[in-house]
């Protein structure tokens, strides 16, 4: 029996570009609300791109993946999983993020997800450019390391940028892992592909045992050979899932800042995030939506699918 404060404006009820739009359009709980203590999975925003060293916009995400959430309804098409019945979720609304200082606005994202992290809430977020996985690594993995699924062209384990910036969207599970934020032995990194400078990031991130799964082996393989893989390098731990929306093909996702040809299609990136059933995810994020690329809206309707699809393996019953 849900709650009707928890449950989903139907587009039965009222159309779905009508009304102020929130994550699937579930009722708003700021961090400051009375009943933020009943909420189980929270839905948040994380607004900025500050990290980006390509093309911005990322910055834009959230209120476009809000506005293409009301596309989401109550129930899976396949399996007729219904989230909302089976925990009470809510769209927490944004970090509010200092564009003009990237360390103080990763201060931000991080005290954000503290208070999350306190009030016993799974989050479940929009970024921002990938860099926002940082910050709340930090606070989700505060006492011991996490596992790691990732889904992406890249591999975001450089060192540095322009001189040795250490803080980019190319960086952050380089600082992850020198924090101790995630267990390499429990990270796999899936649809890496692209043109490359060198094999640094590749050779530092294999070299303290992090799996990494490249486009070819994942086509040759195919997604259910490989989620088993995932599930399987991940374990029972708790475990985080970054999923950057640049691993899908860029003819499925055009609206993204750094596009890399080749990956695969929208079904295959929905089956991927399927195939996280079984894992204990404690937290997950679907980040680098570029909305200023994204003529027509696919690939914020393509992000909000796969977080879709997060949310129903964070809750369903162990397959
Ligand atoms: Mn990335
Ligand atoms: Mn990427």
């Amino acid at each position: 029996m849900s709650d009707p404060f928890f449950t989903p404006v139907s587009g039965f009820d009222l159309p779905r570009y009508a009304g102020i739009p929130t994550f699937m359009r579930l009722p708003h709980v700021p961090l400051d609300h009375p009943r933020l203590s009943e909420v189980q999975v929270g839905l948040i925003g994380v607004p900025w791109d500050s990290g980006t060293t390509n093309r911005p916009g990322p910055r834009h995400a959230p209120r476009q993946m809000r506005d293409a959430s009301t596309m989401i309804r109550a129930a899976h098409g396949t399996t007729g999983f219904r989230p909302f019945e089976a925990a009470n979720c809510a769209d927490l609304g944004d970090v509010g993020p200092n564009p003009a200082d990237i360390l103080d606005s990763l201060d931000r994202v991080t005290r954000f997800y503290e208070t999350v992290r306190a009030a016993g809430i799974r989050p479940l977020t929009a970024g921002g450019d990938h860099l926002t996985s940082l910050p709340i690594l930090r606070a989700l993995a505060a006492d011991a390391p996490l596992g790691m699924i990732h889904f992406d062209a890249h591999t975001d384990f450089f060192d540095g940028y322009f001189g040795g910036t250490p803080y980019t969207h190319g960086t952050p599970f380089r600082r992850a892992l020198e924090e101790g934020l995630i267990d390499p032995a429990r990270v796999i990194q899936i649809g890496i592909r692209g043109t490359a400078y060198d094999s640094e990031d590749k050779d530092y991130a294999r070299s303290h045992g992090v799996r990494i799964v490249g486009i070819e082996e994942f086509f040759d393989r195919g997604v259910a050979d490989v989620m088993a893989e995932a599930r399987a390098v991940a374990g029972a731990g708790p475990t985080y899932v970054s999923y950057d929306i640049d691993f899908v093909d860029p003819a499925f996702a055009p609206g993204t800042g750094t596009p890399e040809v080749g990956g695969p299609s929208s079904h295959q990136a929905l089956m991927a995030a399927r195939g996280l059933t079984g894992v204990n995810i404690v937290g997950a994020d679907l980040v680098e939506v570029s909305p200023p690329f994204d003529a027509g809206g696919a690939t914020a309707y393509l992000g909000v699918s796969i977080m879709f699809e997060m949310l129903c393996a964070m809750l369903s019953p162990k397959a």
